[in-house]
């Protein structure tokens, strides 16, 4: 199939001509034409599949179509919402690109920078308006943004809205669109609270999956080390200096670990920077094209900086630590092995973090391999759990401490049991 079967206007065949664009991806395929024909949608696909084109295309099609009035002209008629800045700015590349032939304006709006730049563009008119929650609500409430235009919204990474804790901020931009539009949700997973929401804001929808969750994970080659806490900045500095790593996104938990980590690189020598929620905005775009470009070999992130970034050829995702929510470790390492390349992640995982290993090989439904031969084996193998006071105690056969000790390592540290 290609896009002129998708019944596409020249000017935006010509941008995808431009874009090097030959095929629809599989998301594309399927979801353009029911957009085109008006529907709700309810997509269950990740980044990384072409999602963005799949609602922007249609999108920029249908309001080039339409003849607008005056007045509507400078009128928002198609919102997008999205949980990141670094997502907003990467649909708002997208939209450019596309509808580059097609006169439409459309604008990016996010926090963390003054609102200036972004109130002005508004005073001018915006057709399709791209913002991350909190912006939108605070511009909303200052008088700048009125929806009451808008036909074409989508909701996009929904249960990354949820995570983040941005679902009331999106319920409460929803009571402001008018009850009479065409809604797109789009989510990597479909947790209960999302379905739920998509019953409440979806008419009739058409359902579209590509790439579930967990066969992403089949492209990607993954193992876990099992180390001490202690050792995992030396492990890291271990690998990076021995392994064939040519990029390596490297995800840890807090902006504190994230700064700490590329510290510890940057003294071995090695090139590294880190992106998160506390770097400015610029700081977070400078970072993120040095690593796009190949200028920095590392990048150390939160999840929340890290998610959806789209860089080419990333060779290695490394989890320093293991998230406690197992669609979190597919997420990660689907920054790697875009568009059905291959690609590496590594885990370390240590005593306290077993149990997380466990419920992402649930969820992917396979067992990561262990990587045994490390300079770091793994000594500490008690789980210190905290007590109602937050203060650390070892369990004495809890559920952690417990089923961990079946799988104690002999004498080098090597472990004996592969599989649990
Ligand atoms: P997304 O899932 O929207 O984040 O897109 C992932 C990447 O695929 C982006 O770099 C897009 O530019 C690229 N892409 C989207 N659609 C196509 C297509 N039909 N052919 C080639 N690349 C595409």
């Amino acid at each position: 199939m290609s896009f002129e079967n998708l019944k596409l206007i020249e000017p935006i065949l010509r941008a995808l001509k431009t874009e090097g664009y030959t095929l629809p991806t599989p998301i594309q395929e399927k979801a353009i034409p029911i957009i085109l024909e008006g529907r709700d949608l309810l997509g269950c696909a990740q980044t990384g599949t072409g999602k963005t084109a799949a609602f922007a295309i249609p999108i920029l099609q249908m309001l080039y179509k339409e003849n607008h009035s005056e007045r509507e002209m400078k009128t928002i008629k198609s919102l997008i919402l999205t949980p990141t800045r670094e997502l907003a700015i990467q649909i708002g590349e997208s939209f450019s690109a596309y509808g580059r032939h097609t006169g439409l304006r459309s604008k990016v709006i996010f926090g963390g920078v003054p609102q200036k730049s972004q109130t002005d563009a508004l005073r001018l008119g915006v057709d399709i308006l791209i913002a991350t929650p909190g912006r939108l609500l605070d511009l909303m409430n200052q008088g700048y943004i009125h929806l009451q235009h808008v036909k074409l919204f989508v909701l996009d990474e929904a249960d990354r809205m949820l995570d983040m804790g941005f679902i009331n901020d999106v319920k409460k931009i929803i009571t402001k669109l008018p009850l009479k539009k065409q809604t797109m949700l789009f989510s990597a997973t479909m947790p209960q609270d999302i379905k739920k929401l998509s019953t409440t804001i979806l008419v009739n929808p058409a359902n579209v999956a590509v790439t579930p969750v967990a066969s992403t994970v089949e492209i990607v080659e993954q193992s876990v080390y099992f180390v001490d806490k202690s050792n995992k900045k030396s492990l890291l500095i271990h690998l990076l200096k021995e392994k064939a790593i040519l990029s390596a996104l490297v995800f840890t938990r807090t902006k504190h670990g994230a700064n700490k980590i590329t510290e510890g690189l940057v003294k071995a020598g090695i090139n590294a920077e880190a992106i998160h929620g506390n770097k400015s905005q610029g700081a977070r775009q400078r970072a993120l094209n040095n690593f796009k470009t190949k200028q920095t070999r590392v990048l150390v992130a939160t999840d929340i900086a890290a998610r959806g970034i789209d860089i080419e050829d990333l060779s290695h995702v490394i989890n320093f630590e293991m998230s406690n929510v197992a669609e979190t470790y597919v997420h990660r390492i689907g920054r790697t092995g875009r568009a059905g390349a291959g690609g590496t992640a590594l885990s370390f995982c240590d005593a306290e973090e077993k149990e997380y290993l466990k419920d992402v090989n649930k969820l992917i439904n396979k067992t990561i391999s262990v990587i045994e031969d490390h300079p770091f084996p793994m000594k500490n193998f008690n789980v210190v759990k905290s007590d109602k006071e937050g203060n650390r105690k070892n369990p004495s056969g809890g559920r952690r401490g417990s089923s961990f000790s079946k799988e104690r390592g002999n004498s080098r540290g090597r472990r004996t049991v592969r599989k649990f």
